[in-house]
């Protein structure tokens, strides 16, 4: 588990621009392979300070000859660093890309989306910030991961929108990491071009799932809710080529005040046309960015939205597709379903109610998002 901040602000200095300022963090230490390390020095440390690093971080000192260094000084939460951490050196701040002691490490490849669904956790200002993605910084973020990470998530925005540059992404993904198990957040559209899919699929690390939304049974609801016409056929075809390709597909259902009576219908639709799918998990909102500005359309208390999860859950599992629950408090949720709920938020995200303290299933649980906290029950 890991609470930490991903920005830490800090004065910076950039003296040599011709070196990447993504590097991994080695605390108080040497390390043969320096041209890839940010070396974090103490001053009690200050005997190992070494050239050849890509950049440095000094706590409570600062040499005095440090002429086309890479450096920070006056860094808050230094001491949230890790060793075999990922950073970046940005103008004001210090980015923690990778945190070498958590399961819920991501790789956010672009901030833009061709949807536009109403209860993104994303605001449109985030999603319309033009902030081209680039490359060759998510080629030397992939570098720098240990090898031995267990899990990485590649989200957006919508990746799909990268195209052959996702497949670049990917080959890298699996040259770099061939142990480690990525899940791709996808809402499927642009796999509805099957030349597209068959290259994609080519090229996959060798524990790779996609997860991607489906909203409704019908394009009418599922279109109302991305705000993005022809999505659903298209997301629908993209799930099928990418079935066709066998490449392993998780349905997420965001269950909202939209689509809440329409569960057990969007079972039975998958259960038709798309039951090959590895498994269906029921997720519930988070209540950040546009779900909170369009709140009063989707958001829905949990014990409502959970209510209509079991016969929902049993037409998939009487069709012999594997299911789960992510996001809801186990305390909302029909305790027939209980063995079907994950503790699914992110590490970063997790938060309890002072009630909470005195649970006896607390340990079940996955908690609240921050953003659900005091939305419960009285919807704001
Ligand atoms: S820990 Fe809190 S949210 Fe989780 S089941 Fe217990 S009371 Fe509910």
């Amino acid at each position: 588990m890991s609470n930490r901040p991903f920005f830490l602000k800090s004065n910076i200095v950039i003296n040599n621009s011709s070196v990447s300022t993504i590097g991994k963090v080695i605390i108080n230490k040497n390390i043969e392979d320096k041209s890839n390390y940010i070396q974090v020095l103490e001053k009690e440390s200050k005997e190992l300070f070494t050239d050849g690093y890509l950049g440095y971080i000094f706590i409570d000192w600062c040499p005095s000859e440090i002429d086309n260094k890479n450096y920070a000084i006056n860094v808050n939460c230094v001491e949230t660093l890790k060793d075999y951490d990922v950073i970046e050196f940005d103008k004001e701040y210090i980015h923690v890309l990778y945190r070498d002691d958590s399961d819920d490490n991501f790789i956010q490849v672009t901030n833009q989306c061709n949807s536009n669904c109403i209860m993104c956790p994303d605001s449109d200002f985030v999603r319309n910030t033009d902030k081209s993605y680039d490359l060759l910084r998510l080629e030397r973020i992939i570098d720098c991961i240990p090898d031995d990470t267990k899990n990485v998530c590649i989200t957006g925005g919508e990746p799909g929108i990268l195209k052959y540059d996702l497949i670049k992404i990917l080959k890298k993904c699996k040259e770099c990491l061939p142990n480690t198990n990525f899940l791709l957040l996808s809402n499927g559209r642009v796999f509805s071009d099957f030349k597209f899919t068959e290259e994609f699929s080519k090229v996959l690390p060798y524990n790779f799932k996609i997860a991607i939304p489906l909203y409704a049974d019908n394009a009418i609801l599922h279109d109302l809710i991305t705000r993005a016409d022809g999505s659903f056929y298209e997301t629908i075809s993209g799930i099928k080529n990418l079935l066709s390709q066998k490449v392993r597909i998780e349905i997420r259902v965001v269950v909202l005040k939209m689509n809440y009576l329409e569960l057990e219908k969007i079972s039975q639709y998958i259960a038709k046309e798309i039951k090959n799918v590895e498994i269906v998990n029921f997720m519930a909102l988070e209540m950040s960015g546009n779900a909170y500005i369009n709140r009063d359309n989707i958001w829905i208390d949990f014990s409502k939205a959970t209510s209509k999860l079991y016969p929902a859950i049993i037409t998939l599992i009487k069709s012999g597709i594997n299911t789960g629950i992510y996001n809801f408090p186990l305390c909302k949720v029909d305790k027939r379903l209980f063995s079907l709920c994950r503790k699914s938020i992110s590490d970063y995200k997790i938060r309890f109610k002072d009630e909470c303290q005195n649970c006896t299933i607390k340990e079940f649980c996955g908690g609240y998002f921050g953003s659900t906290l005091n939305f419960d029950e009285d919807g704001e």
